[in-house]
């Protein structure tokens, strides 16, 4: 068993390492911003000589030490199962269909800010794929170690990367379009890394965004800002379209725990609401966004 284990994990550092030699021109340096190239299939090196290697599962740590995340392993694995229902599909099918009305060739670059275990960026690739959209590179980069190693276990010929939104290791102008679902956004670095008229396509919570688990948790946090993070958005990027989203899906009894799972709203909740909602035969769940898609001001 932990012979097959070995043999799988050494194919997917190959894979990530073949991908990223492909695609070395996306990265670089994040200690002195040099370019960088895969150096014996292992790991990435600078013009200087800073190297990060690709780990087993097929990815890059690029932080300097790591960055402690309450974003888990079961949060990830929770999500990933949540995704894998269809909770999500809307979403990534209309964010899918904005890519395809703005794209300009077919070697388009997508990078994923603040990727988690990365079902987003890969269905969404799945959806370009068999639209006919076959030469696409994605990138998903995010802070958490435990959803980017998922990510890459799944997906290892994808580009994956631990690393600080703030800086992150890549290059700048070279992509087509950013991602950044339900996540902070670092404006600077989307306007750095993004080419003159990429796209930035930012996924807000709305009202009724997971209001069955607020009620039940009695959540205090604020469900939404919308408006705020539309105006915040505005100040950063010329908006092209704003499109509000809502959908209910009913989750059988198996699926509730990993809806409570996967978001933080049940950090501060109590045993007891927790164990009521897992009583429950099934949820409605609601998903309820908007989806803000930004031209990149030319400077
Ligand atoms: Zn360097």
């Amino acid at each position: 068993m932990e012979g097959c284990l070995f043999v799988l994990n050494k194919r997917n550092r190959i894979l990530a390492a073949e991908a990223m030699s492909v695609h070395s021109s996306l990265f670089q340096c994040p200690v002195c911003s040099s370019m960088m190239r895969v150096e014996d299939l292992r790991q990435l090196v600078c013009l200087k000589g800073h190297s990060f290697d690709i780990a087993k599962q097929g990815y890059v740590h690029f932080l300097p030490r790591p960055a402690p995340s309450k974003y888990g392993q079961a949060l990830f694995r929770s999500r990933s199962i949540l995704s894998q229902s269809g909770f999500f599909e809307s979403l990534d099918r209309l964010i899918t269909d904005q890519i395809l009305t703005h794209i300009e060739n077919q070697s388009v670059r997508l990078l994923d800010m603040g990727c988690g275990e990365g079902s987003h960026l890969a269905r969404i690739l799945d959806m370009m794929h068999t639209e006919g959209c076959t030469q696409a590179a994605g990138v998903g980069l995010d802070i958490a170690k435990e959803g980017v190693r998922m990510a890459a276990s799944r997906q290892p010929h994808l580009l994956w990367c631990v690393a600080d939104l703030a800086r992150s290791p890549l290059a700048s102008n070279r992509f087509d379009f950013i991602l950044n679902i339900l996540s902070p956004t670092n404006y600077a670095e989307c306007h750095r890394l993004l080419r003159n008229n990429g796209f930035l396509i930012k996924v807000i919570p709305d009202n009724e965004h997971l209001q069955e688990l607020r009620a039940a948790f009695r959540s205090s946090s604020e469900p939404h800002s919308g408006a705020k993070l539309e105006a915040r958005f505005q100040d950063n990027f010329e908006l092209v379209k704003s499109l509000p989203l809502c959908t209910r899906l009913k989750l059988d009894a198996s699926l509730i725990p990993h809806a409570i799972a996967m978001t933080p709203l049940s950090w501060h909740a109590d045993t007891r609401s927790i164990q009521s909602l897992q009583e429950l035969s099934s949820l409605e769940l609601t998903l309820n966004v908007t989806i803000l898609i930004g031209r990149k001001y030319r400077q």
